[in-house]
């Protein structure tokens, strides 16, 4: 991670304002840092409603320890953006469902066309229903036609509500995939799909297992490599 901080304002003021450029999505990206020095002892910090990250910090805080802090918590800051940014549920926002974009309307919850439609009330609730039936429609038929192309033998596939991981295999080759696989990129999905039918054989992460998913999947690492940044989504809904 690369680090650099520019002061905004020359002299340092209360609040203080710092910009950080770091890596974000794999973007080399500023981050604003409102920096707020009081009396008190610890360093806290917030993302506002609109979106600002604030630090509270004793007036004591270095430049440098405000800077650490903020890195060790790179990832629930960006996944309190994500939240703000991506998951606007509103009227004429767009959200991405297995790489294809819909545009949110009012009505009763359902796709059609370009369009997902969402109930004026309850949309959170509505939109995570309505993902569960995507995911399952899609994730079955894709396990089922890779495990046709590549010979894999499994017993079920069943949706769940996990926000650690993506998927899972069972010794017994019950697949389950989160319904929030339906916020990937479809050839994600593919790559998921391909991992965890790979478990159906090898059930841990050893040399063998990314032997199999290689021979399904030559380019599984860029693919693997470009999941990590779709973390943030398992925190979206
Ligand atoms: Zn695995």
């Amino acid at each position: 991670m690369l680090w650099f901080v520019k002061k905004m304002n020359a002299a340092a003021r209360n609040p203080q304002i710092v910009l950080l450029f770091f890596l974000f999505y794999g973007i080399m990206a500023a981050m604003k840092v409102i920096v707020e020095r009081s009396k008190r002892r610890t360093l806290s910090l917030t993302v506002s409603a609109g979106g600002d990250v604030v630090v509270r910090a004793p007036l004591s805080s270095s430049d440098e320890t405000i800077r650490s802090f903020v890195a060790r918590h790179k990832r629930w800051i960006e996944n309190r953006l994500a939240r703000q940014k991506a998951f606007s549920l509103a009227d004429g926002a767009e959200i991405g469902l297995f790489g294809k974009t819909f545009v949110i309307a009012e009505g009763r919850a359902r796709i059609s066309g370009d369009t997902l439609f969402l109930p004026a009330e309850g949309r959170e609730g509505a939109l995570a229903s309505l993902l569960k039936r995507l995911s399952a429609r899609e994730m079955k038929q894709l396990t089922a036609e890779l495990s046709s192309r590549f010979g894999f033998t499994y017993s079920s596939v069943r949706i769940s509500s996990a926000r650690t991981r993506w998927g899972s295999c069972n010794a017994k080759g019950s697949i389950s995939y989160s319904f929030r696989i339906a916020f990937l990129p479809y050839d994600l999905a593919y790559y998921v799909a391909v991992h965890e039918l790979c478990h159906t054989r090898v059930l841990n992460h050893s040399v063998a297992f990314w032997k199999e998913v290689a021979a399904c999947l030559p380019d599984y690492a860029a693919r693997r490599k470009r999941l990590r940044g779709y973390e943030w989504c398992m925190q979206a809904l």
